[in-house]
């Protein structure tokens, strides 16, 4: 990037760093340092300049002891800071004592585990100190680990002063000293949004931008100035605005190219002679519901355009999303196109294969299995018969999209996508047709702005009702007390014909936190049971797994104790009994995901929810929502605001993890102008040269494989 004359540096003898020069041109970054930012995606001196501060001092705001003793809200204090000595407790703790000390008062401090205060401040210095003053247990007002900013004696700035974080090994004052030098380029700095759009939508120029948010500087008055901080603080100035909007966009545009070149391919449209709907009364066994039909024509109007159909399915566990997806395939079949169908896990493979097998089986079609573990010899056979289109429907897992499988004419690919498969996984399925049509299944309910902004590319259906005879599932929430309650509870279910699931977060105990694990409770669960009692987790191998999973399927094995393997495809009538320990450790979709797992036959049923603690705060609180609503959409908003695992971007390999200045519950507004805008910009022919210059500043699409 060329470097005109006039810059924003004060120190023009040096030569300065342009955007595009690597960090470790400026001084004080050395390899090792730079090796470390590469870790956050931090190369170029440009990308530096989009590590934000943390917060902003109101310096102009400082409180004086006194006051802040009666506050629990963050205060900035200024005053004589001393330590007078610190001690190890039971071996590794240290602590350290000592007091903020100004005109109006004494305010105590502690340090955990900072030794090097105790000489650092052995003679008392003058420091900013910034926390929170807390009631200790013995009743002692007093503030712990604060940040302290040493001062000299000259009077303070006005502006506002920004606070760094830790940064790649870099410490927040020397990334303030090189955000410092990076600053000096920001005059040739080129603005990926055109002049016109930044105009229409009143957002700033991005070096005027990044400038007010590494140097602020407040206006005239008191309110003014705190009204400045209070703004840059909760990320609303018009700066962060600017940046949230590009980011938002750069997801739009990626959005919008993928759905343009999905609609410039073409396809032979798929006409099956009997209408989908009336079709399921051949082959199965139930009527459809209401959401099934509605999902059926919407399907079926698709695959009648010679434009691929690309339709992403979500519908909560045991909606019906199976049988979809059953007479889909029978449309590619019964017209003499081939479908392949994927699942990411051997157990689903299994499970899919046996229910599609089923449907299809009564209409005279064959459907094979292909998957890491099928032998060779039939792999063989299969590869062959797909090839020559002597077969028409394949169920399998990665297996799938290995070279050396060929299809005749596959019309239709069908991915279950509860968990993750990479966008360029499904494109080498879809490669080995001539664009064909895609269907996405999803068990986990995407919230509308998410869908919106994340899966703009694709046709949304949603099976919104459950079968017929579905009793909902009872949930509670229990302590780790109530364990001996619920497990009588569980012996008396399986002496009445229920089986049960027992969940762990993890299958290991480790020494240092209260986690339950699975191989630590098995004795006790079954000494407390006295059934036999069957164990699944990843590190059995296929064999032992799908053993257990059909003795379990068949009743043999009452209780199942299990990871989070059974989330998906164990589909077991007679259970009636999930019971999650740890529960706090999942999100909340997870949670109703595994929930799904009972209540499929006619059996009242219940989810019980142990806690590691005794619940209580904002963890119970988010937990008790299972107890009263079954609404999957709600839940999964519910985890958007809490930011709960990435559980609701299965079918994207990027969500909304992967944005770091845009919220999507805050910045809804900004999400739809950003895809109003992508729409206008594809109109005017100017939808990739805006895409690529953000997507080389904005790596939030860095995973999505479009050029
Ligand atoms: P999903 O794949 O969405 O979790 P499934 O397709 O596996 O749900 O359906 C769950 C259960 O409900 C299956 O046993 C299936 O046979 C049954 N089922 C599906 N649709 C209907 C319907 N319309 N009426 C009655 N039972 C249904
Ligand atoms: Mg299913």
């Amino acid at each position: 990037m060329p470097l005109r004359d006039r810059s924003l540096s004060r120190r023009p003898d040096r030569r300065l760093a342009s955007a595009d020069d690597p960090v470790d041109t400026l001084r004080g970054i050395g390899p090792k340092t730079a090796a470390g930012l590469a870790e956050l995606g931090v190369r170029r001196v440009v990308d530096l300049l989009l590590l934000l501060p943390r917060r902003y001092e109101d310096r102009g705001a400082v409180v004086p002891v006194s006051a802040a003793l009666q506050t629990e809200a963050p205060v900035l204090l200024r005053g004589r800071l001393t330590c007078s000595g610190g001690r190890y407790v039971r071996g590794r703790l240290h602590i350290a004592d000592g007091a903020l000390v100004d005109d109006t008062g004494r305010l105590p401090v502690r340090w955990f585990n900072q030794p090097w205060q105790v000489e650092r401040l052995a003679d008392g210095v003058d420091a900013l100190v910034y926390g929170v003053v807390r009631t200790a247990k013995n009743g002692r007002r007093q503030i712990v680990n604060p940040e302290v900013t040493l001062v000299g004696g000259e009077t303070e700035p006005d502006d506002p002063v920004p606070i760094y974080p830790r940064a790649g090994g870099l410490g927040g004052r020397r990334l303030a000293a090189a955000i410092d030098q990076a600053l000096g380029c920001l005059d040739g700095l080129s603005d990926p949004l055109p002049e016109h759009l930044r105009r229409e939508l009143g957002l700033p120029e991005l070096a005027i931008g990044l400038a007010s948010l590494h140097r602020p500087s407040g206006p005239g008055t008191v309110e003014m100035r705190e009204r400045l901080v209070t703004d840059l603080n909760e990320r609303r100035s018009a700066a962060h605005q600017r940046l949230a909007f590009d980011e938002l966009l750069t997801v739009a545009a990626v959005v919008e190219r993928c759905r343009a070149d999905r609609l410039e391919q073409s396809t032979r449209p798929i006409r099956p002679t009997v209408p989908l709907g009336e079709r399921a009364r051949d082959v199965l066994p139930f009527d459809l519901t209401g959401a099934q039909k509605r999902v059926v024509a919407e399907i079926g109007r698709d695959l009648d355009r010679t434009v691929p159909m690309a339709r992403l399915l979500q519908g909560d566990v045991g909606s019906g999303k199976t049988a979809v997806a059953a007479l889909t395939v029978l449309a590619a079949v019964d017209s003499r196109r081939q479908a392949a169908v994927m699942a990411p896990t051997e157990l689903l493979a299994e499970q899919l294969h046996r229910e599609l097998a089923a449907v299809l089986g009564r209409a005279g079609h064959r459907v094979e299995r292909l998957t890491g573990s099928t032998p060779t010899g039939s792999a063989r056979r299969v590869r062959e018969d797909l090839a020559t289109g002597e077969l028409g429907v394949v169920v399998g897992t990665h297996a799938l999209f290995q070279q050396g499988v060929t299809f005749g004419d596959l019309g239709l690919v069908v991915i279950d996508e509860q968990h993750r498969f990479g966008v360029t996984q499904r494109q080498r399925l879809l490669d080995k047709g001539d664009a064909p049509h895609l269907l996405v299944m999803t068990a986990t309910p995407i919230p509308r702005t998410l869908a919106l902004t994340f899966y703009g590319d694709l046709e949304l259906s949603v099976i919104d009702e459950l079968p017929p005879g579905r009793r909902p599932v009872r949930t509670v929430l229990r302590g780790p007390d109530a364990r001996a309650r619920v497990m009588r509870f569980v012996r008396s279910e399986i002496a009445d014909g229920g089986q049960a699931f027992i969940v762990y977060p993890r299958i290991e105990a480790s020494d240092d936190d209260a986690v339950a694990a699975l191989e630590a409770h098995e004795a006790d669960v079954r000494s407390a049971l006295d059934v036999p009692v069957g164990v699944l987790h990843g590190r059995l191998d296929r064999a032992e797994q799908e053993a257990v999973a059909d003795a379990f399927r068949r009743g043999e094995l009452p209780v199942l104790l299990a990871t989070t393997v059974i989330e998906v495809g164990v589909d077991v009538p007679a259970a009636s009994v999930m019971v999650i320990e740890s529960a706090e450790r999942f999100g909340l979709s997870q949670l109703h995901q595994l929930r799904g797992r009972v209540g499929r036959g006619g059996r009242r049923s219940w989810c019980v929810l142990i806690a590691s603690d005794e619940p209580s705060g904002a963890a119970e609180q988010r937990l008790r929502l299972l107890e009263t609503t079954d609404d999957g959409f709600e839940i999964a908003e519910a985890d958007l605001r809490h930011r709960g695992p990435g559980e609701l971007t299965g079918v994207r390999q990027w969500g909304p993890e992967d944005l770091r200045f845009a919220d999507l519950v805050r910045d809804r507004g900004l999400a739809a102008r950003a895809r109003a805008v992508a729409r206008e910009l594809a109109l005017r022919g100017e939808l990739d040269t805006v895409r690529r210059a953000l997507l080389d500043l904005h790596p939030v699409g860095d995973r999505v494989a479009v050029g």
